[in-house]
């Protein structure tokens, strides 16, 4: 582990290829879509891409908004409810993400992918294939898992290691969870005061292994388990990933302009 790392943290500003992370309990809340957060993350991307940043998004949100919709009561849903859930909310976040972007003038495309299309290599060549035409075209692909079709025993489980395997798929160069947590701390920091949060990892280490709590429980279904899983595959494919409170308004200015992180890079060479 390395917190006085040579190792220079990455800049977001420089990033060629960026994949970018978004959990549902950033833009879904009681009253349903957070459209103002959602609109200031619009104006991220734009900037992004007017750095000549290629974005990709991948969003989580769709049964958290379907739910809602179909008047699902709160609790565990069963995984045919969580499928209708998803076929419902998949479409309105979409559309929300299609109608904040394109006052930028930015088109945006829907990309709902399985484990399976990561397995098979020929559908693993041609969603690659497909994400770098997207792309080279100046399109801003929105991501997720297509829950419609996963079962429980195919399912990614969490979008973090979706992310992560779209940002090696891609070849991207850097990769940001936008979570509810500001960081990788040594313990879970709800529960031990004494907690420290990394500024930079680049190592993976048992011990961090060790750090990393179980899933919190709530809207979210990714823990630390499971971002340290995705840090695992971007770092080994090259891509370095950060991991963010994303809540704030604008959170990748934010991090460009300091905001506590945590970055897990890949080994210098
Ligand atoms: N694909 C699920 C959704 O959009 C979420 C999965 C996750 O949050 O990890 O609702």
């Amino acid at each position: 582990m390395a917190t006085l790392s040579a190792l220079q943290a990455p800049d977001i500003r420089a990033a060629k290829r960026l994949v970018v992370k978004i959990g549902s309990a950033l833009l879904v809340d009681r009253e349903g879509l957070r459209r103002q957060w959602l609109s200031a993350l619009a104006l991220d991307v734009a900037e992004a891409r007017t750095r000549g940043t290629q974005v990709i998004l991948v969003s989580s949100g769709s049964i958290a908004l379907g739910r809602r919709v179909l008047g699902l009561a709160s609790g565990a849903l069963a995984l045919e409810q969580s499928q209708a859930a998803a076929a419902v909310g998949q479409i309105r976040l979409a559309r929300a993400y299609e109608e904040v972007l394109a006052p930028h003038g930015i088109t945006t495309a829907q990309v709902l992918v399985t484990l399976e299309d990561t397995e098979d290599r020929r559908r693993y060549l041609n969603s690659r294939a497909t994400m770098e035409t997207l792309l080279g075209l100046g399109v801003v692909p929105i991501v997720n898992e297509n829950d419609t079709v996963a079962t429980d025993e195919i399912r990614f489980g969490d979008n973090d290691r979706l992310a992560a395997q779209i940002a090696v798929t891609v070849g991207a160069d850097q990769l940001i969870l936008l979570s509810d947590v500001d960081g990788f701390y040594t313990a879970n920091p709800k529960e031990d005061p004494t907690a420290t949060r990394f500024d930079l990892v680049d190592t993976i280490t048992p011990e961090i292994e060790a750090m990393a709590g179980d899933p919190i429980s709530g809207m979210s279904k990714g823990g630390m388990k499971t971002k340290l899983l995705a840090a695992k595959t971007a770092v080994a494919g090259g891509c370095a990933m950060a991991i963010m409170e994303g809540s704030t308004l604008r959170p990748l200015k934010a991090l460009a302009e300091g905001a506590p992180r945590t970055w897990f890079v890949p080994a210098a060479d």
